[in-house]
């Protein structure tokens, strides 16, 4: 049988363009479907971080007929791991300073629904009949709002691929007013609550989950949850009459990119049977960022988008009570203005205890996985989170909230888990400070056990992550959709 082609569309894929999750996943996994014999390509704007790495592109084609966009062009070649990249080329609608999805200021783009309109409405023409490539896709995988429109083109296409979208978080939606449904070129039938209408607007995200073939979501217990009202984001009708439709698959982690053995960012590289390298990157990571240099004193680690859903204010509440256990705090992002003063008001107010880097910044992330001693994700809701994945091949346990993927990839750690190797980090229940607190100590009191602590980080390196097993349920579901 001729190997199955999918077009994965993606408005992020690391190392090109990342704001979040979404960057890891779409560097990964059409690598991971390669390896399976897939035939991927992946779609992506061409921002200008994109474009200044493809100079060497080939151009395939040119959209000029496109009613109510710009003219685009196709560039083809390949992204650094080899797998064959699609850029989209709109200079309108991409090349511009700021984000991918907001200007420098933080602000969403004013023209967003056209933006990914347009790379919604390419992925469909790459899916249909009259595409200007020789290359046909059985298969159109999409990923979040940003192209979720193009299961919504394809339907209007006869002839056209199947599709899949996955959402990587349904708290983003992409829904605008109801006016775009006709600028952007959709038949007015389809603003309906069967189609894309959601509450008096067009959500990009309903559109996907409704006219996809199938939906999957990033982790298992994630696509129980959003099925739910409470994490269901008003999606949970559509999503209980697309239950048979809707698999959840754990995200993998590149292992090469994450990786102590070889990590380039940090100061020593180590394993689990040169474990030892590991405190100087403790070492380094408390100068680096000023606290006191103490091997004895555990040191949290942090890296997050500072929102709401992350639950960092819970962290940042008890801070003053975690100085007395006494512990270090170490955390890197940016997001929520008021959350990032308050963090940085605490490193003031504790020098040497606790420290704050607001931005983005590779190295560093890498470093905390490396340098910490617990890594802290308190979300409020976790549709996957990749971070307890990186943290546990760091040998570095995590201590999660039991929501979503952190409760699929963390096994709390207890004298049954312990004793049956099982145990990788710590999970609290109920989204309060208190249990916040009450988890921290218990942690704070394994680590006290060296051997305890030692069998503890030892399982977490011991663990799988790796994107083969994703990748083939991956391939399952286009078996499933595709008839295979
Ligand atoms: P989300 O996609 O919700 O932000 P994930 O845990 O799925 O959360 O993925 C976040 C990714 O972004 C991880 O690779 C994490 O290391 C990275 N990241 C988040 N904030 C920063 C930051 N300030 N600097 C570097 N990397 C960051």
């Amino acid at each position: 049988m001729a190997a199955m082609k999918i077009l994965f569309v993606t408005s992020e894929a690391a190392p090109l363009i990342k704001t979040g999750g979404l960057a890891d996943v779409s560097g990964a996994l059409p690598a991971a479907l390669c390896k399976l014999g897939v035939d991927v390509r992946v779609l992506l704007p061409g921002y200008p971080v994109v474009m200044s790495k493809c100079s060497n592109f080939e151009v395939v084609a040119t959209f000029t007929y496109l009613t109510g966009f710009p003219t685009s062009r196709l560039l083809s070649g390949k992204m650094d791991n080899g797998v064959p990249l699609l850029v989209l080329d709109c200079p309108g609608l991409y090349q511009r300073d700021g984000g991918p999805y907001q200007d420098t200021q933080g602000r969403d783009w004013s023209d967003n629904a056209k933006r990914f309109a347009l790379l919604s409405k390419v992925a469909a023409i790459l899916g249909g009949r009259a595409t200007p490539l020789a290359w046909h896709p059985n298969l159109v995988h999409c990923n979040d709002w940003q192209s979720g429109l193009t299961p919504a083109y394809l339907h209007y296409k006869s002839g056209a691929a199947a599709s899949v979208i996955t959402i990587h978080n349904l708290a983003f939606q992409g829904n605008f007013p109801r006016s775009n449904v006709h600028t952007l070129g959709l038949p007015a039938s389809s603003y309906s609550i069967q189609g894309l209408e959601f509450h008096g607007m067009m959500s990009f995200l309903k559109a996907g989950m409704f006219y996809a073939d199938h939906i999957t979501t990033v982790s298992p217990n994630y696509a129980r949850e959003i099925q739910q009202d409470e994490l269901g984001f008003g999606m949970q009708g559509l999503l209980n009459d697309r239950t048979a439709q809707l698999t959840g698959i754990l995200n993998g982690i590149d292992e090469d990119e994450w990786d102590p053995a070889s990590d380039p960012h940090l100061s020593k590289n180590y394993d689990s049977k040169n474990f030892k390298g590991k405190a100087l990157n403790k070492q380094a990571l408390q100068k680096r960022m000023g606290l006191e240099e103490d091997a004895s004193i555990p040191l949290l680690g942090v890296v997050s988008r500072f929102t709401h859903q992350k639950g960092l204010d819970l962290l940042l509440e008890i801070a003053p009570r975690l100085m007395e256990i006494p512990v270090q705090l170490v955390m890197l992002g940016s997001g929520d203005v008021a959350m990032q003063n308050a963090a940085q008001n605490l490193a003031q107010r504790y020098p040497g205890k606790i420290a704050v880097m607001v931005g983005f910044n590779e190295a560093l992330s890498h470093q905390i996985e490396a340098g910490a001693d617990m890594f802290m994700m308190p979300s409020r809701f976790e549709p996957c989170g990749l971070n307890q994945m990186y943290s546990q091949r760091y040998g570095t346990p995590p201590l999660v909230h039991d929501t979503g993927g952190l409760a699929d990839s963390v096994v709390d750690c207890n004298s049954t888990t312990l004793a049956d190797g099982s145990a990788s980090g710590f999970v609290f229940h109920g989204m309060t400070a208190d249990n916040l607190h009450h988890t921290i100590l218990r942690a704070v009191a394994v680590y006290k056990n060296n051997k305890e602590w030692l069998t503890l980080c030892k399982n977490c390196m011991a663990k799988d992550f790796s994107w083969e097993t994703s990748a083939k349920a991956y391939l399952d579901v286009y078996n499933k959709v595709l008839g295979r």
